[in-house]
């Protein structure tokens, strides 16, 4: 059986089985002296000799250094750099290949790099590094594709993967001389990542060729019984195959249409796949042998179409037009399928631009020559390659046009990893609080904050792509309005509204209870008990109300008053007998002196709630006495004791609801200050700093001079409670200069 080193193929050329490259018998110096040859036939000279001191650095860098071959670590580089050529690729991309391990398995650094090869090398060679520093141990179909996605969008210039695929192919042809386990780790990551990536930039040959190779590793009995299996097959259609191709040779002279005519085996690991997915027999698949007709225009393509299908029968349902209808990876042909003597055979035709193309995909189109016109048949389906086609018309090098190239695949998504290394992908824009929801649901509703790439960040901070991002969480924790504005998905932002909605209306519910419970005491009534026996209930579907919550939530945003309510449940004699007395003047005069404190009063926390909030008019700070106003459909506003606003609202109306702080009296309210000062020197300075010294923040900050010799200053503080902004008050206007403060409207 085979092993690495001594793979002989069974049969013929043709059979397409990975091989171990024909240079590894020969040494390294006539390798790269073959290499400087054969560029020295295209390439300039100075290209030539840019080569060669590429060659010369990456030896003396990886000098001592051994493949695991036994081989000159150098023989690496080198093969890379023959890779390249073969692709026809610029002089940048070849000597990239030749120092593309210096960074990483060497003493050399980007500084020496640079001083030797300028900044284009050292950036290039940097960008295969780094995507060799990524770990693909992905497991998951949707990661693969997602680690795939990250590569390209990370990818500056197409030239980094380029390389990479290059470097990648020879190292899969010299798999065999790992360990095991390394052999199947690699083989799967080619099999996931890079056979994918090449398709991706529709680099047909080295896409079949790494697909073959990770197969042979993968999955080694099936490879070889496939593989002996093909092998007598092709020994037993040689003369048919021959007979064939003749006539078509025949045929298409006899028509006038200039041709090459080919065939081609199937690669054994699409074979494989093939049969595997349809559950096929090999003698089921129709295009193990494929002959191609390359012709010069397009024109021609259908003209030896039809004249094929004219000296031959055409399996029904097998053409196929790749020309008109290009596949996303730029490859045009037409496919038929034909009968000869009750066989079938597979027939591919194209241009040699299209061959080119099928072959070395986006290498091909850095070949292009000046002036040289290309198919305007265009159809490409994806943006990217059209606009690099549309370049390469404008810029006069067709070299240079590429290496400007910035690749965007996927300009609308980011790609980020988990901590555990999963790849996730978000709309660009996205923020750690879209991650978080994207997580779960239970992760998004407690998110407290984000670390990206191991820092604390806000929650604002927009992800880019490879970030680490890990959310921190806390039971503490909860959604508030503004994570609206930071999240870009919808997932996110409906479930952010839907908790909202839920917190507000549970908020809604609790204040109506509380609204309730407190008038019908009054009148000797229980609202625990009115609901149990389905008074509340009932009341609520006479006034068209789903049912007794929604009737409490229709209390607490006023649209249904307490009275009215009290009225429907109580008979009127009844009503009449149990109205409470008015609290006396002077009943009220020690309420308010007093502050609120009953024990059904409704509980305001120290910052602006939904359904509770500060009335702007006043702006009550906690400690300070304070009266609720049950406003119609905002919930109840909170105004200090002593407002002109609300005696006038509760003179009018019996909307007055009992509201005290809630202990701990936290958190800082901004409170609006208006200091009159004498026009000098130095008096905001004084200000503020004896502001700070009291350990509070100012918000906002405005002077007007307002006469010749007086300035007034308007000042927003965040101030803690009552005697926080008493002692801030009193420290301003023992200020020198200072000629009086007073409170402003809440801001
Ligand atoms: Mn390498």
């Amino acid at each position: 059986m085979w092993s690495a080193g001594e793979f002989r193929l069974a049969v013929a050329s043709e059979v397409r089985v990975p091989t171990r490259t024909a240079s590894g018998d020969s040494n390294t110096l006539s390798r790269i002296e073959d290499l400087l040859e054969r560029l020295g036939r295209d390439y300039s000279r100075d290209d030539v000799e840019l080569v060669r001191r590429a060659h010369a650095f990456s030896s003396e860098a990886h000098r001592g250094q051994v493949r695991r071959s036994g081989s000159p670590y150098v023989d690496h580089p080198i093969a890379v750099a023959v890779i390249l050529c073969d692709l026809h690729l610029d002089a940048v991309c070849i000597v990239v290949g030749l120092l593309h391990d210096v960074l990483e398995d060497t003493k050399a650094t980007g500084e020496q790099l640079r001083a030797e090869f300028g900044g284009e090398v050292t950036t290039l060679v940097a960008g295969v590094t780094k995507i060799g520093r990524m770990e693909f141990n992905s497991e998951l179909e949707q990661q693969a594709v997602n680690f795939r996605k990250l590569l390209l969008a990370m990818v500056e210039d197409v030239r980094v993967l380029l390389v990479k695929l290059a470097d990648r192919l020879h190292n899969m042809r010299t798999l065999g001389y790992l360990r095991p386990s390394s052999r199947r780790r690699i083989a799967s990551e080619t099999i996931e990542i890079y056979a994918p990536l090449a398709h991706r930039l529709g680099m047909g040959r080295i896409q079949s060729e790494l697909e073959d190779l990770a197969f042979r590793y993968l999955e080694p009995d099936a490879f070889e019984r496939l593989h002996a299996q093909v092998a007598g097959r092709l020994r037993a259609a040689r003369s048919f195959t021959a007979r064939i191709k003749k006539q078509v040779e025949q045929t298409m002279k006899q028509h006038d249409i200039p041709c090459r005519v080919m065939h081609r085996v199937k690669g054994l690991s699409s074979l494989h796949q093939k049969m595997e997915a349809r559950d096929l027999e090999l003698d089921q698949v129709y295009d193990l042998v494929a002959f191609r007709i390359v012709t010069d225009t397009v024109r021609n393509c259908y003209g030896a179409l039809g004249i094929i299908h004219n000296d031959w029968n055409p399996v029904p349902g097998r053409f196929k037009d790749f020309i008109a209808m290009p596949k996303g990876n730029m490859y045009q042909s037409l496919h038929t399928a034909l009968l000869a003597a009750g066989r079938p055979f597979e027939v591919q035709i194209r241009t040699e631009e299209m061959h080119r193309v099928a072959e070395e995909g986006i290498a091909a189109h850095w070949l292009y020559k000046e002036g040289e016109k290309h198919s305007t048949r265009e159809t490409e389906p994806l943006v990217w390659l059209r606009q690099l086609l549309e370049w390469q018309r404008d810029v006069s090098d067709p070299r240079e046009f590429l290496s400007s190239l910035k690749l965007n695949l996927y300009p609308d998504e980011v790609y980020v990893f988990t901590p555990k290394g999963e790849v996730k992908a978000l709309p660009r824009g996205s923020t750690a609080v879209d991650f978080a929801y994207m997580i779960h649901t239970q992760i998004g509703e407690h998110c407290a904050g984000a670390k990206i790439n191991g820092k604390l960040a806000p929650l604002k901070q927009t992800l880019r792509n490879g970030d680490i991002v890990e959310i921190v969480t806390s039971s503490e924790a909860s959604p508030s309005r503004d994570w609206l504005q930071l999240a870009q998905t919808t997932r996110a932002r409906n479930r952010i509204r839907g908790f909202l909605n839920k917190q507000q209306r549970a908020r809604s519910l609790e204040l109506g209870r509380k609204m309730c419970d407190k008038e019908f005491r009054k009148y000797g009534l229980r609202l625990k008990k009115l609901m149990a026996d389905g008074t509340i209930e009932r009341v609520a579907g006479q006034l068209g109300l789903g049912g007794a919550e929604d009737l409490l939530v229709a209390v607490s945003f006023g649209k249904v008053g307490v009275r009215p309510l009290v009225e429907r449940i109580l008979p009127s004699e009844e009503l009449e007998s149990r109205r409470p007395t008015r609290r006396s003047p002077l009943r009220r005069w020690v309420d308010k002196a007093m502050g609120w404190s009953a024990a059904d009063a409704i509980q305001v926390e120290g910052i602006d709630g939904i359904m509770v909030y500060r009335a702007r008019c006043c702006g009550p700070v906690p400690g300070e006495p304070i009266v609720g106003y049950v406003t119609r459909g905002k919930g109840v506003s909170v105004h200090g004791a002593s407002c002109k606003n609300i005696e006038r609202l509760l003179e009018a109306e019996d909307r007055r609801i009992e509201v005290v702080w809630t202990p701990p009296e936290g958190s800082a309210q901004p409170v609006r200050l208006r200091v009159e000062v004498d026009d000098r020197a130095g008096m905001l300075a004084a200000l503020t700093s004896k502001i700070a010294a009291e350990g509070s923040n100012i918000r906002r900050i405005e002077s007007n001079k307002t006469t010749s010799y007086k300035t007034r200053i308007d000042l927003v503080l965040e101030v803690h409670d009552r005697a926080h902004l008493q002692r801030i008050v009193r420290t301003i206007g023992n200020t020198n200069g200072v000629r009086s403060v007073r409170r402003g409207r809440a801001p």
